[in-house]
């Protein structure tokens, strides 16, 4: 990861640079501030910094051997160890594909998305004493390249009481070349054993221009729904993507629940008007509405024919199914999807949306009253 690919953070970043550039590099380091703010982006960042072997002022060259196997993280000196679910596996080596994907997706994510990922029935994750001889283990492989090794623990106060005694020794005499990045939100859950032997570095919230500007850049949001997501979030880039989730759903059922209600009154008047205000919407907001509305017809169907079957739906969402399934059937469920489908395509390939939603609002009229 790149320094510029970190949301805000400017104070930090010179700070961690200048402890590169200056050769000053504290071996056992615990970055404290939520996940959301970017505590484990700038981990990343930092890493890349100090492998690159093309050190720009102010960032890695993100080209060199050894800033691609950092990005990719698949660099031979750098080792990851994270909270995992013990009646699955008792080491973070387990879940490294899963932890590459995550990152690939989005380095900002906190335990709960974590644990969502490597565990559906969503058990509390942790580090446990296995892993703690595990880190010990690898910190008496040789480098492979030669030069640093790097041993990051996220979520460093999910460590339980042994695997935080085990580490002791390790933090307050790290062996040559070898650095030590604790990650955690919460400091209170850090033995002060652990923290007396770690340098600090508090990682404060993002400033809100600097992430209503990520997020209009990013997402193509207008820069009132952009400011009224930041207002809630208090810096945090996870809240805010959430909210604007959430935004989004709240919009995207309204917009659902008139498309298949006009459809069912017959109501022209109102069908056109429909059409309208949706084919005026962002090409990506409208592409992501269709994908929405399938997800609702799916579930609707599952709601029919496999009675107890899991859900996935918002309070909200729930009750306009509870009475609407009923209207998706054996006789017309193919049709929708098809339909659907066919919109998704038309939409991808710059087809007019007016005409595209038009249709498709006829199609329902007819799809319902099968
Ligand atoms: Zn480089």
């Amino acid at each position: 990861m790149l320094f510029k690919e970190v949301i805000g953070q400017e104070t930090i970043k010179e700070h961690l640079i200048h402890e590169i550039r200056e050769d000053k590099v504290a071996q056992s380091q615990l970055f404290h501030g939520k996940m959301g703010y970017g505590t484990l982006p700038l981990a990343l960042a930092f890493i890349q910094y100090l492998f690159c072997e093309n050190k720009a002022e102010s960032d890695s060259c993100g080209k060199c051997s050894s800033c691609r196997k950092v990005s990719e993280l698949q660099h031979p000196d750098l080792h990851f160890f994270f909270p995992v679910v013990q009646a699955i596996t008792k080491s973070s080596s387990k879940h490294l594909q899963d932890w590459r994907d995550q990152i690939r997706e989005s380095a900002y994510f906190d335990l709960y998305e974590w644990t969502q990922r490597i565990d559906g029935r969503e058990r509390k994750p942790i580090i446990s004493a296995d892993e703690s001889i595990e880190i010990i283990r690898k910190t008496t492989l040789k480098s492979f390249e030669g030069g640093h090794k790097v041993y990051v623990i996220w979520m460093a106060e999910e460590m339980n009481a042994i695997c935080s005694n085990k580490l002791l020794k390790l933090l307050e005499e790290p062996p040559e070349r070898s650095l030590f990045l604790l990650l955690c939100e919460s400091i209170d859950g850090i033995l002060p054993t652990i923290l007396s032997r770690m340098q600090i570095v508090s990682i404060p919230r993002i400033q809100d221009g600097e992430l209503t500007s990520y997020l209009v850049q990013k997402t193509m949001i207008d820069i009132e729904t952009a400011q009224s997501c930041t207002s809630f979030s208090e810096g945090d880039y996870i809240t805010a993507t959430s909210q604007l989730k959430q935004q989004e759903n709240a919009d995207f059922l309204e917009i659902f629940k008139n498309l298949m209600r006009f459809g069912y009154k017959k109501d022209v008047n109102a069908m056109l008007d429909w059409a309208d205000y949706t084919s005026q919407q962002s090409k990506e907001k409208q592409k992501l509405f269709v994908v929405y509305a399938l997800h609702l017809i799916r579930q609707s169907n599952l709601i029919n024919y496999t009675p107890g079957a899991l859900v996935k739906l918002s309070q909200d969402e729930a009750y306009f199914l509870s009475n609407f399934a009923k209207f998706i059937n054996g006789k017309n469920i193919q049709a929708f999807m098809q339909t659907m489908n066919d919109i998704y395509y038309h939409l991808e390939r710059n087809a007019n949306p007016r005409i595209v939603f038009t249709h498709l609002i006829f199609q329902v009229m007819r799809y319902i009253h099968m």
